[in-house]
């Protein structure tokens, strides 16, 4: 142990300038209800709505509190009720099995691959045993799965497909936006995210009955005609009266703050990947560490990286993270049996029935994961690498000698 990192694993850049004006000009008039607007003001979430859906290439778009209000508005605007089964990844975050329990329904977990992406095979055989019509797809960590495979499983058994996209914005597969094939894409605009208003998130979809549904679920009471990426007045006709309100909209402050970024986002990814591909680099050819195979077919964002250690037993995992936590790194393992920090796994959702998912056990029990905020530079992101590959090396080493 020679070299000591000293930059923050949770320090985001600031807000840009143009964010901060746009924020300070809201709080000087004061409308900050999305629906308190001046005489033919659009209004600053109207507009990030109608910038996202261009961004994205759908045909609505709604700004709402959280990623997680997101989810839930749209599992309630595809009509899933109490005691519904909602199939997701077993490797996923706290937000995704919530969303579904959120509604009363059920989360039957799926498989992943040593390659961190839902398992297609497994998804099959759970559509055919649960009789589950709906997927809750989260893009884990960024990584999306072979998406033309799954829609045609999916599309074939009548199952709608949810796509959780916190980790992909700005991501595609063969070229499409991620939350572009599911009948609804979520997003989530939470600081660790990749573009930042504290908490907040994204619905978009192409269908006009059920984006006139979750607008009505978000509070939009009957002011729904002030939305811009919505769509036609016809199709909340046949929905305004029959849709409760939960509200969980999103604020003219918040979408002050994003709009500049959503503007910034193609560069964001840019740099993130940069950095993704300067750790990535730095990990090659490591004896015991098996770095994640990326499809071609997947542009990405590197907001995070991952790696697994397989067959590693548990006390030399603890004694890698603890390792490198002394010099500075800060990795999250999967595989520890509690619940630690942001990470935790299938089997600590108690609120679900109990399931066993030995692959993702054998995957989790090897998973690292660490983030990569863009306040590093890439000399920080190479000698991340090169402190991982020494303490990876000298504790592989003891193993092996064991
Ligand atoms: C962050 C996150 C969400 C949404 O989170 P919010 O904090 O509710 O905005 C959803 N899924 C995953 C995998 C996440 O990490």
């Amino acid at each position: 142990m020679s070299e000591k990192f000293t930059g923050s694993f949770t320090q985001q850049e600031s807000i840009p300038q143009a964010g901060i004006d746009a924020a300070m000009a809201v709080l000087q008039h004061g409308r900050l209800h999305r629906y308190n607007l001046a005489e033919g003001e659009i209004g600053e979430t109207s507009a990030l709505e109608q910038e996202f859906a261009e961004l994205t290439g759908a045909k609505y778009c709604l700004a709402v509190a959280s990623g997680g209000y997101a989810m839930g508005a749209a599992l309630r605007a595809c009509g899933v009720t109490a005691g519904d089964k909602v199939l997701s990844n077993g490797f996923t975050l706290a937000p995704v099995p919530g969303a579904i329990a959120a509604v009363g329904a059920v989360p039957i977990f799926v498989e992943v691959t040593e390659n961190l992406r839902i398992d297609l095979d497994d998804l099959a055989i759970k559509i055919a045993s649960s009789g589950a019509k709906t997927l809750l797809l989260s893009h884990m960590r960024g990584h999306l799965c072979d998406m033309d495979r799954l829609m045609s499983i999916c599309d074939g058994a009548g199952v709608t497909v949810i796509e959780d996209c916190a980790h992909t914005m700005g991501a595609t597969w063969n070229g499409v936006p991620s939350g572009r094939q599911g009948t609804f894409g979520c997003y989530s605009t939470q600081t660790y995210k990749h573009i930042n208003s504290g908490e907040g998130g994204f619905l978009i979809s192409d269908d006009p009955d059920l984006m006139a549904r979750a607008i009505i679920l978000s509070g939009s009471y009957m002011l729904f005609e002030r939305h811009k990426a919505a769509p036609p007045k016809e199709a909340f006709d046949k929905v305004r009266f029959v849709t409760p309100n939960v509200s969980g909209r999103m604020d003219n402050l918040r979408a002050a703050i994003l709009r500049p970024q959503l503007a910034d986002l193609k560069t964001q990814v840019d740099r993130w990947n940069e950095r993704y591909d300067t750790v990535n680099a730095g990990l090659e050819n490591t004896p015991g560490l098996q770095r994640i195979e990326r499809p071609t077919a997947e542009t990405m964002v590197g907001s995070s990286i991952q790696f697994l250690l397989p067959n590693w037993p548990e006390a030399a995992i603890n004694d890698f993270v603890a390792r490198c936590l002394a010099c500075g790194v800060e990795l999250k393992w999967f595989g520890a049996a509690d619940p630690v920090a942001f990470t935790s796994r299938y089997d600590s959702w108690r609120y679900a029935p109990a399931q066993k998912l030995p692959q993702t056990d054998g995957v989790l029990a090897g998973l690292i994961d660490m983030r990569i905020p863009l306040t590093f530079s890439l000399e920080d992101c190479a000698q991340i690498a090169r402190i991982i590959r020494a303490e990876v090396g000298a504790v592989y080493q003891s193993i092996k000698t064991a």
